[in-house]
């Protein structure tokens, strides 16, 4: 990744008090996305560290993950699978549940969505707590398919989220530790 791109790619990733509950900083990426350079730079920096892996499928987590998985795995010559909140995948599924930054949840795969031993590299907006990322790979290795790597665009570092995915590849492009922008 081109040194310059985490500070700039920082300036377009907007900070919201009290969002969507009292005392988490939301971190809005729309700005980011809106932007035709920063966003071809992000999906360019983010395919570069699993181009040539053999990833089979692009595992992207509802909702922001889908804007990301899709120009991923289109790139990767990869498929896409979401991973979808409770209730919303049509045909049978398994489950996990997760504690988020804010509350807990329950995300779903379909079950017939990766064969064993597939590729997979699995695609957020924001890595937080870790929690979503870490139930994401709980599924996709329920399936019996490999976690080759896990791709973000922010990562919180000071809410510790490679403690609850530890020995696993994490690409992140914008890392903050505490309140301030640690470029990388
Ligand atoms: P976590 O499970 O705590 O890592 O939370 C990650 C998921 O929640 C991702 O899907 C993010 O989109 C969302 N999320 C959690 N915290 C934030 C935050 N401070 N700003 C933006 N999105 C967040």
């Amino acid at each position: 990744m081109e040194r310059e791109l985490a500070p700039r790619l920082a300036e377009l990733v907007r900070d919201i008090p009290d969002f969507p509950a009292p005392g988490v900083v939301f971190k809005d990426l729309t700005p980011l996305l809106g932007d035709p350079g920063a966003f071809a730079a992000v999906v360019d920096a983010l395919v570069e560290p699993f181009a040539g892996r053999g990833i089979d499928q692009v595992v992207g987590i509802e909702a922001r993950g889908f804007i990301l998985a899709g120009p991923l795995a289109y790139r990767l010559g990869a498929g896409f699978v979401p991973v979808r909140k409770a209730g919303k995948l049509p045909s049978a599924v398994e489950g996990e549940s997760y504690a988020l930054e804010y509350g807990t949840d329950l995300l779903e795969i379909h079950a017939d969505a990766l064969r064993p031993g597939a590729r997979v590299l699995v695609v957020d907006d924001v890595l937080a707590t870790g929690g979503t990322a870490a139930a994401t790979v709980r599924l996709v290795e329920r399936l019996g398919a490999e976690v080759v790597g896990l791709a973000v665009v922010v990562e919180l570092g000071f809410l510790g989220p490679r403690s609850r995915l530890r020995g696993r590849e994490v690409v992140s492009l914008v890392h903050y530790a505490e309140s301030t922008l640690v470029g990388r």
